[in-house]
């Protein structure tokens, strides 16, 4: 759907983007959900952030790393090359 602006389920092209996704921590304070790429001694879990495409007709939901290319920088993330 990123690159198309269509879904991939059901055809339609009323696709909406949202730039962050909204995650509930502790108390219910909104932050972004993030990917956990790499564990900091002093911030704890440092992530890469996710945006979404979501299809009004059928509500069909695509995640996508920002960065993809910071998982290369990761220590979390693990390569899974056949
Ligand atoms: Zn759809």
């Amino acid at each position: 759907m990123k690159k198309t602006k269509k879904c991939t389920k059901c055809e339609s092209t009323e696709i909406f983007y949202l730039e962050s996704v909204v995650d509930r921590a502790h108390g219910n304070n909104a932050s972004k959900l993030l990917v956990g790429l790499k564990n900091d001694f002093w911030r704890g879990k440092i992530g890469g952030e996710i945006e979404a495409y979501i299809c009004a007709n059928c509500g069909y939901v695509e995640f996508y790393l920002k960065d993809p290319k910071s998982l290369y920088d990761s220590d979390v993330a693990v390569n899974v090359k056949p």
